[in-house]
């Protein structure tokens, strides 16, 4: 019998546990997982909060989302997603509108009564008829909504949460969110929608929790360091910081937090976006709304910024602007040329990645190596990029 194989996982966020728990339970090896944060589950971390009871989502809210019923069922092994429709709310300077603009919103920002069938060719006589193929973000929206709700509820937000003019931004953000004339106001398009009733970091203790696999928080991945120790590295953290930054860094925007501590219920809704551009903040989120299942007299809110990564700072959200993209090719093509190590997840491959798409490719991921392992043939460095936005 040969031993059983070694192998590192670096990153314990959804990519590495998923990664980690799939090899665990389908091949004959050991696992460390190691994750520089004290904590587990990157991101989507969730703690009880000391002075309210309340379940923190600490890096910002995280609401699972999925049309794929394989991701739904393979998380749902790991905690109970209770069911939570996000319905977002814009307060600006012209009133509170519902979010993804839909009839409500429509109706209310024009003072009209339309029907679905007015409002479409209504919003349709707005768009900018000049653009055919929008080459950014500014031209998409201005195609598809016109100026007077661009500005409202997109151009302000937009820069603020990503430190650039819109028309700098590729149009695929803005196709993220859907434009909708009924009344639904669900901000997501996905058939299953929930939040682990134990909290993110619970389901990602979960994965983890297996006799092959160990988890060492606090520490520090060092390039190399499995030199003769593991015979396959996952990497899972930022393109960039594998490099050391040779070839210089990647954009991302990282968000802060300013806490607000109050009684009962402070804004009526887990989430308030703020698109005004005089409003320093992006939104406001209250963190006992995303567990209506609870009940806490105390209240906690945060008022989110976003800003430019710097050195000390989390990276969030890939910017993947002009010269991002250059770079990004740079690093790949670096990547492609090593021998033992594969890349994935949001910040390895450098993708805006929603959690089951990360879930998705940690899960096929895994399969693909595992066939390519036990036939000794060649290891993909990547997991199959074309399968989600660039
Ligand atoms: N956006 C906006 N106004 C809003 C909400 C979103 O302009 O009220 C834009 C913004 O550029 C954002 C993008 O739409 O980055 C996608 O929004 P989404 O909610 O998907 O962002 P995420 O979930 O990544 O925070």
């Amino acid at each position: 019998m040969p031993p059983p194989s070694n192998f590192l996982i670096v990153g314990a966020g959804f990519s590495g546990a998923v990664l980690a728990r799939e090899l665990a339970s389908k091949a004959d090896c050991k696992i460390l997982v190691i994750d520089e944060r004290t904590h587990v589950a990157g991101n989507c971390h969730t703690e009880r909060d000391s002075a309210t009871g309340i379940m923190l989502h600490v890096y910002g809210p995280h609401i699972f989302n999925t049309n794929n019923l394989r991701v739904w069922e393979y998380v749902n092994r790991f905690d109970r997603f209770r069911p939570f429709l996000n319905r977002v709310k814009a307060c600006t300077s012209r009133g509170i509108f519902s979010l993804p603009i839909n009839l409500h919103t429509i109706n209310q920002f024009f003072g009209r009564t339309f029907s679905p069938a007015e409002a479409k060719s209504f919003v349709e006589s707005l768009g900018d008829k000049t653009i055919v193929e929008p080459r950014n973000f500014e031209e998409q929206a201005l195609k598809t909504i016109g100026r007077d709700l661009y500005e409202t509820f997109f151009a302000g937000y937009t820069r603020k949460q990503w430190g650039c003019d819109p028309g700098e931004l590729p149009p695929s953000i803005l196709k993220r969110l859907p434009i909708r004339f009924n009344y639904d106001d669900n901000y997501y398009d996905t058939k299953y929608q929930g939040i682990p009733e134990r909290g993110y970091t619970a389901v990602i203790q979960a994965l983890l929790e297996h006799p092959s696999i160990e988890v060492q928080t606090g520490r520090l991945y060092r390039r190399g360091e499995e030199a003769g120790r593991f015979d396959h590295v996952f990497y899972t953290g930022s393109l960039d910081a594998y490099f050391d930054y040779s070839l210089g860094r990647l954009g991302y925007r990282t968000a802060t937090f300013e806490r607000i501590d109050s009684r009962g219920d402070y804004q009526g809704n887990p989430v308030i976006n703020y698109p005004d551009a005089s409003i320093p903040w992006t939104r406001i989120h209250e963190h006992k709304h995303f567990a209506p299942w609870e009940q806490h007299e105390l209240t906690v809110a945060f008022r989110e910024y976003s800003k430019e990564t710097e050195k000390a700072d989390l990276p969030f959200y890939p910017k993947r602007l002009g010269q991002d993209r250059k770079l990004l090719l740079e690093y790949r093509l670096m990547a492609e040329t090593l021998k033992g190590v594969a890349f994935l997840g949001r910040l390895a491959t450098y993708r805006y990645m929603d959690m089951e798409k990360v879930v998705e490719e940690a899960l096929e991921f895994s399969e693909l190596f595992l066939e390519n392992w036990r036939q000794g043939t060649s290891i993909p460095v990547f997991a199959n990029l074309s399968h989600y936005p660039d």
